[in-house]
């Protein structure tokens, strides 16, 4: 039994809340904080009118870990589920120490004036957690999170050695708007604009942004063409898959949304370094966030599937090299009758939710700094299509998609 603090009332955020509610134990009482207290407030009387659960909100600037530590330090609560920005994962990890609390994420930090992610900087905190006995785990949304977890499980249940991994993420939805990110645009943007990445033979090889494509058949979503691009966990799966000799990272764009980006990009409107604007400095990227449509804004009319996955091949414990692929497939309309939201946002803050009630549960519970394929992947594949997220394994026995 527990309290749980979740900071950040957007897309993500929302999702978690109204998943701890209706989870009910372990979470016995939820706080929801974020900058814009309306929004917390707004997801508080949804939860209360649909499942019946008050939950309680604040106001909070997480950028100032002192705002965080009085908060916790009032709040009580037992674990933090950070779904704000990459940007204030430093600075909540800090208070999580001070206060004594566990915490948990779904986004590496990023630092606000460079368009750079990595998990050095959180990786650096790993003897400071593990000194204080507490747990601090990273990336537990779908991807990273759920799809780290089907690697860990692959090793675990099929493969003495993962030699090749392919992560395809795809969302064949349709919103309605002529242009908006499924996730926080400043981060999706400043994500899908830097050149793609994929590590291959022990070796890091760089590609021009969204210059390799290719296309694949998803299940229920049909043919798309998949785009190579960095991904945060490509980084924490080659340090801990056993044998990896590829891994590649694809995610599947419409024309429109493709022209849109360019032509954004080709103006300026995606940098993110200042310009003077009537006498004031903004950031174009910031701007062009504040006119898009807002990520939880998507869900009410949003149709369509996402698929996402891991194609995984190498030797099984029969000593065969096999295929397997392994999968997700969510809808959006669905998503918004259970929690009124879209399937990206759904996506990521189911695995944290569940990842959250695994590590209260105590199953993974461990101090030190964690990401998802360093722990038990049994319990959260036993349990995360009760929560909403099934998967599917095939043993796929055609060639490679992107040989
Ligand atoms: P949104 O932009 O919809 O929500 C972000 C929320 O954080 C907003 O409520 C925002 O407040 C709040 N926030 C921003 N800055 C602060 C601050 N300084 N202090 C307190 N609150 C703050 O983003 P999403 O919900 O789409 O994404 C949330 C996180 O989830 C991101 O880190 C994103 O990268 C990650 N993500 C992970 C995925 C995965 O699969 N692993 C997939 C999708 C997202 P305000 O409304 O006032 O701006």
């Amino acid at each position: 039994m527990a309290r749980v603090l979740i900071i950040g009332a957007g897309g993500v955020g929302g999702v978690v809340a109204h998943k701890c509610a209706m989870a009910g134990a372990p979470f016995t009482e939820l706080m929801l904080a974020s900058r814009t207290v309306a929004k917390c407030d707004a997801i508080a009387s949804q939860i209360e009118d649909m499942h019946g659960v008050r939950i309680r909100t604040a106001s909070l600037d997480a950028d100032v870990p002192a705002n965080t530590l009085a908060l916790i330090r009032s709040f009580e609560p037992e674990l933090v589920i950070n779904v704000a920005l990459p940007y204030q994962d430093l600075a909540i990890m800090d208070a999580c120490l001070e206060a004594g609390v566990h915490y948990l994420d779904t986004a590496n930090y990023e630092p606000r004036d460079q368009a750079k992610f990595e998990y050095s900087w959180q990786w650096a905190y790993r003897e400071r957690f593990e000194k204080a006995g507490l747990t601090a785990i990273l990336g537990c949304g779908f991807d990273p999170g759920q799809t780290n977890i089907y690697c860990a499980w692959a090793v675990k249940r099929h493969f003495q050695e993962v030699h090749t991994v392919d992560i395809m993420d795809c969302n064949a939805g349709d919103h309605g708007k002529a242009f908006a990110t499924n996730f926080n645009p400043e981060i999706n943007i400043r994500e899908i604009t830097q050149r793609g990445r994929f590590w291959e033979n022990g070796e890091w090889k760089e590609t021009d942004p969204l210059s390799v494509h290719a296309p694949f058949d998803f299940a229920e979503s049909g043919v798309k063409e998949m785009y190579l691009m960095y991904h945060e966990e490509l980084e924490s799966l080659v340090e801990n898959l056993p044998g990896l000799r590829r891994i590649r990272f694809w995610m599947t764009f419409g024309q429109e949304y493709l022209t849109h980006l360019r032509v954004l990009g080709n103006v300026g409107m995606t940098s993110i370094e200042p310009i003077l604007y009537e006498g004031r400095e903004i950031v174009p990227l910031q701007f062009l966030k504040a006119v898009l449509p807002k990520p939880e804004s998507l869900g009410e009319n949003y149709t369509g599937k996402t698929n996402i996955g891991c194609w995984i091949s190498g030797p099984t414990h029969a000593g065969e090299i096999k295929s397997y692929y392994i999968y997700n497939v969510c809808d959006h309309a669905a998503c918004w009758r259970e929690v009124r939201s879209q399937a990206i946002s759904y996506t990521t803050g189911v695995p944290a939710m569940l990842g959250a009630k695994l590590l209260l549960d105590g199953l993974w519970k461990r101090p030190g700094v964690w990401n998802v394929e360093q722990l038990d992947p049994e319990p959260f594949m036993q349990q995360i299509a009760d929560y909403g997220l099934p998967w599917v394994e095939t043993w796929p026995s055609g060639p490679h998609p992107v040989p």
